[in-house]
């Protein structure tokens, strides 16, 4: 278990030495802490969105060539990610399924319906909100993805946290979070708090939300369940002065 609390370490030095070396791929972007320009918030999300879309377009296309690790080999498509570049909300899974490895979209399959009505109940549209996964490609048999496969996989997601620079992050899930808090407690003990998710040395922390992935709640499809996730999201919208919708029969 220590060996994937070092998971986040690892893929931080590899990104920062690859840096070091290349020049990298650059993903200071708008809302960096780098920018100085008294922007506010949302004109800064405007006037960055155009580069921020190349970006984001950049770090698609190499998932798509990517073959750094062995899922590479054995995908139909790569899932690179979706939605809004400006999101405030970024919602992050584990990893593609068999609906999104045939339609390169994540969280396109039932467990993606339920996201969907989850995002509707909060007041929201999909595209108001971006997603992705951990690993952009689907394990077989939708096995967990290995340790050396996240490795491989996080900075691409972790230059989309980036670039995007969402007020929030919601973690779907037990893998999502565990990777993006370096953490191996269990997600009973995460979830319906806020954490502080560190995208790279310098950079202000973005809160991030633990609740459960929605294929564990289809599993377990019980009012208790639904309602933790509900007043997960419910402290996800207040957190960040959206609308609370009062009632839900999510
Ligand atoms: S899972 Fe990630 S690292 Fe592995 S081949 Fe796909 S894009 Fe590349």
């Amino acid at each position: 278990m220590e060996k994937q609390a070092d998971i986040n370490k690892v893929v931080r030095q590899h990104a920062e030495m690859a840096e070091f070396f290349s020049g990298g791929l650059t993903v200071k972007t708008k809302t960096s802490p780098v920018n100085t320009e008294p922007q506010s918030e949302a004109e800064s999300r405007v006037s960055a969105s155009a580069e921020t879309i190349k970006q984001l377009e950049v770090i698609a296309e190499q998932t798509r060539q990517c073959r750094k690790c062995r899922l590479g080999s054995i995908r139909k498509n790569a899932v690179p990610g979706e939605g809004n570049p400006s999101a405030r909300i970024m919602f992050v899974g584990e990893a593609p399924g068999a609906d999104e490895d045939e339609q390169a979209r994540p969280f396109v399959g039932r467990a993606g319906q339920l996201l969907d009505k989850i995002i509707v109940a909060c007041g929201l549209k999909r595209n108001d909100v971006f997603i992705a996964n951990i690993i952009k490609c689907r394990p077989p048999e939708n096995r967990d993805p290995l340790p050396d496969e996240i490795i491989a996989c996080l900075p691409y997601l972790q230059q989309q946290i980036e670039l995007i620079n969402p007020e929030i992050i919601v973690a779907l899930g037990a893998h999502a979070a565990k990777t993006l808090l370096n953490t191996t407690k269990p997600i009973g003990q995460l979830r319906g708090l806020f954490h502080e998710y560190v995208p790279a040395i310098g950079h202000k922390p973005i809160k991030l939300m633990p609740t459960f992935h929605p294929a564990y709640l289809l599993r377990n499809y019980s009012d208790e369940n639904r309602r933790k996730v509900w007043e997960d999201m419910k402290k996800v919208l207040a957190e960040i002065n959206l609308p609370v919708p009062q009632k839900s029969d999510k």
